[in-house]
């Protein structure tokens, strides 16, 4: 799997304290886009999803968190990975948040009942849909732009996530390799 980076504690991109995991590729060139840098894979080596979870396992160990959010780059253009990884997941969380520049509804009838049965079972929310900028609409939590649409596969996410939601956007600080990389979801 093409991962370009793991951040925890993070408290910007879902409820509670989560690891957020970024992965590498997109081909949708969103105009706009927050993560550009992203969209390549470049001459990036694959990680084994083994190794992956070993590292997020060992920050769960020694540093404790309640969600994982998934972001990229389009964690959906890595799909077997992606499934693979959220089933592991799910020993240490119930709370996986998953982004995707897809669009669930159609991308959804490409896909086997069973893989459809893999998503909708391991990943608990799902933010689907590309970015569209001029949809951006200020204090909008969790989404990019407003054509977005939050789904709960588990439905009993929802209010937990309703509430995170009404505090509106909130940025996050971290200092990593010299650089200050800001966490969360932008104002156009
Ligand atoms: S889907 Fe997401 S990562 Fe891909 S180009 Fe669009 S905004 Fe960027």
């Amino acid at each position: 799997m093409y991962v370009e980076r793991i951040l925890c504690p993070i408290v910007t991109l879902g409820p509670n304290k989560r690891l957020v995991l970024w992965t590498k590729g997109c081909t949708k060139a969103c105009k706009g886009c927050i993560s550009p840098e992203m969209a390549d894979t470049g001459d990036a080596k694959p990680v084994a999803v083994s190794e992956i979870y070993r590292i997020i396992e060992n920050v769960f160990k020694s540093e404790g968190f309640e969600g994982v959010t998934i972001s990229g780059g389009d964690p959906f253009e890595q799909l077997p990975e992606l499934l693979e990884l959220v089933k592991m997941l799910r020993r240490i969380t119930d709370d996986i948040l998953v982004y995707t520049g897809f669009v669930w509804d159609e991308f959804s009838k490409t896909l086997s009942p069973e893989t459809i049965d893999d998503i909708t079972r391991n990943i608990s929310v799902l933010i689907d849909g590309p970015y569209i900028p001029e949809r951006n609409k200020s204090g909008l939590a969790l989404r990019g732009s407003d054509n977005q649409n939050i789904i709960f596969f588990d439905a009993g996410k929802k209010k937990v996530y309703e509430d995170y939601i009404k505090n509106g956007r909130t940025l996050q600080n971290v200092y990593m390799d010299d650089k200050v990389i800001v966490v969360g979801i932008l104002d156009r």
